[in-house]
C-alpha cells in the first residue's frame, strides 16, 4: 500500500465510523456520471416523460438529492469538482485546456490508498488523461472512437471486462456516459420513444452541434426544438436502462450488498430557455441543476430525499464519510451524512464558474466572449459577467430566472459581488494568474 506522503500528505483528517458489510469495512464504489443530463429532464424529478424508471426504482432504496448543483456547465471543471471535492476556484481544472492542480487528493487516490482496485471508463475528450483526472486510477480507459460517440453499452462492456478480473478485492469504478451529449443520437428504439407525431426534417445529425442556433438570432421552429428535446430525452432513457443493466450484472457477481452507488451528472443542457442551446457557456438553472442519487446497501438514507442545496463538490466528502474514510483537509464540499441524522443545513452558497471558449467566439460571435462567475444560494443566484453585466434572480419566486433584479436590488447585488471576490481571493494561484479578462471582476465598481 502506498505510504501517506507526497500528494496525499494532507489526508490527515479523522476517520469516521467504519463501514461494515459482507466483506468487512470496505464497500465497493460505483460512480456514474451522465454527461449533459439536467435534473429537469428526469421523471425522477417529476418530468412528464418517463425518462428514468430505473433511477426511480433505485431512489426507493436510496437517497435522493432534490437540489444538486454542478459547479460549472461543462465537462472538465465539473468532473474535477466531483473527483476532488473542490469548486472551480479550488481545483485548477477550470479553464479550457487547464489541468487538475498537483497535490489535490482525488477520490481514486483516497480509495486506492485503502487497497482498492480503481478504474475509470470515460467518453469525452475533456476527460482524457492529459487533464489530470486519471490520477489514482489503476486503469483509465479514455479510448473513444474518433468519429462516433462511445455508447453507454460500450462503456459498460469495457467496465465489465475489467470488473471480471478485479472484483475479488474492493473496487472503485467510475462510468461516464455520453449519450445525452450532442449529437443526440440515441440507439433504437430510444430515438423513437417520444414526439412520435413529428414530421419535420430535424435529426440528431442535422442539428449536430447546433450551428444553426449558436449565432446571434439563430432560431429553430418550435416543432424542431421539441423534437431535439425528444431525442435528448430518449438518450437519457437509454442511459437509465444501461445503469439498470450494469447494476443488475453487478448483482449477479454478488455485489448488491457491498457496493455504494452514486448516480449524478456534470451539467445540464439548454434548449433555448434563455436564448441558448447546448452547454459550456452559461450558468442558468437548466445548465447547472443535476441529478444526484446515493444508494447505500446499509440502508442509510433509504427512500429519503434531502432538499437543501448541495453541489458536486459535496460528493467526495460524503462518500468518504459513508465509507468511514477521512475527509481530506481543505475539502470545500461537506459530507451530507450528518443531515440524515439531525444536522440542520447551513445554506452554504455554491460557487460556479465558466470561462470563455475561444472556439465559440470565433465561430459564433461576441456574445460568447465572456467569463461568468456565480454564487447560488437556495433563494438567490447572482451572476457576474466579465463584460460587467450583473444578473440577480430570486430562485424561489422566479425559478425560470426571467426577472433580473440586479438593478432593483443594488445592495443585494453588491453583497454577493463581494462574496464572490472573497471566494476567489481564497483560491490557489492557478485561478488568479493574470489573464486579460480577469481584472474585470476585481475592478468592478460597487454596484
Ligand atoms: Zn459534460
Amino acid at each position: 500500500m502506498p505510504s501517506n506522503n507526497g500528494p496525499l500528505k494532507n489526508l490527515s483528517g479523522q476517520e469516521g465510523e467504519a463501514w461494515f458489510g459482507p466483506r468487512g469495512a470496505l464497500p465497493n464504489l460505483v460512480l456514474v456520471s451522465m454527461d449533459a443530463v439536467g435534473a429537469g429532464h428526469l421523471s425522477l424529478y417529476s418530468y412528464d416523460r418517463p425518462t428514468t424508471p430505473y433511477l426511480q426504482e433505485l431512489a426507493r432504496k436510496g437517497l435522493v438529492f432534490n437540489q444538486a448543483i454542478a459547479n460549472s456547465c461543462w465537462t472538465l471543471p465539473s468532473h474535477a469538482s466531483l473527483l476532488t471535492g473542490r469548486d472551480p476556484f479550488g481545483h485548477g481544472a477550470s479553464f479550457r485546456y487547464s489541468r487538475l492542480r498537483e497535490g489535490l487528493p482525488t477520490l481514486a487516490q483516497i480509495v486506492k490508498m485503502k487497497g482498492y482496485a480503481t478504474a475509470a471508463f470515460v467518453s469525452a475528450p475533456y476527460l482524457m488523461a492529459r487533464y489530470g483526472l486519471n490520477r489514482g486510477f489503476d486503469t483509465y480507459n479514455d479510448r473513444m472512437p474518433v468519429k462516433e460517440k462511445r455508447t453507454a453499452a460500450e462503456v459498460n462492456q469495457a467496465a465489465w471486462a475489467w470488473l471480471k478480473d478485479h472484483h475479488q478485492r474492493p473496487f472503485f469504478i467510475f462510468l461516464h456516459y455520453f449519450d445525452a451529449h450532442t449529437p443526440y443520437l440515441p440507439p433504437k428504439p430510444f430515438q423513437d420513444l417520444y414526439d412520435t407525431a413529428y414530421t419535420g426534417e430535424m435529426t440528431g445529425e442535422t442539428f449536430a452541434n447546433g450551428e444553426q442556433v449558436m449565432k446571434e438570432g439563430g432560431q429553430l421552429s418550435e416543432a424542431d426544438r421539441r423534437h431535439l428535446v425528444a431525442l435528448y430525452d430518449g438518450a437519457i432513457t437509454y442511459e437509465d436502462e444501461q445503469i439498470g443493466l450494469f447494476l443488475k450484472k453487478l448483482s449477479s457477481l454478488g455485489h448488491s450488498e457491498d457496493t455504494l452507488v452514486v448516480i449524478t451528472a456534470d451539467h445540464g443542457e439548454a434548449f433555448g430557455e434563455h436564448g441558448f442551446y447546448l452547454h459550456g457557456h452559461g450558468l442558468y438553472e437548466e445548465l447547472i441543476k443535476i441529478p444526484l442519487i446515493l444508494f447505500d446497501p446499509q440502508g442509510r438514507g433509504a427512500g429519503r430525499t434531502l432538499s437543501h442545496q448541495v453541489s458536486l463538490a459535496d460528493i467526495l466528502p460524503t462518500l468518504c464519510d459513508f465509507m468511514g474514510l477521512a475527509i481530506p483537509e481543505g475539502s470545500q464540499g461537506k459530507s451530507q451524512l450528518p443531515y440524515l441524522r439531525d444536522a440542520v443545513p447551513a445554506e452554504d452558497p455554491v460557487y460556479l464558474y465558466v470561462d470563455r471558449f475561444p472556439m465559440l467566439i470565433k465561430k459564433y460571435g461576441p456574445r460568447f466572449d465572456q467569463d461568468l462567475w456565480a454564487l447560488r444560494t437556495e433563494t438567490w443566484k447572482y451572476i457576474f459577467s466579465s463584460t460587467g453585466r450583473q444578473e440577480l434572480y430570486h430562485l424561489k419566486e422566479d425559478p425560470g430566472e426571467k426577472i433580473n433584479l440586479a438593478e432593483h436590488l443594488p445592495q443585494q447585488s453588491a453583497y454577493f459581488h463581494q462574496e464572490l471576490q472573497t471566494a476567489i481571493g481564497e483560491t490557489d494561484r492557478s485561478f488568479k494568474e493574470p489573464k486579460p479578462w480577469f481584472s474585470s471582476l476585481f475592478s468592478q465598481k460597487k454596484p
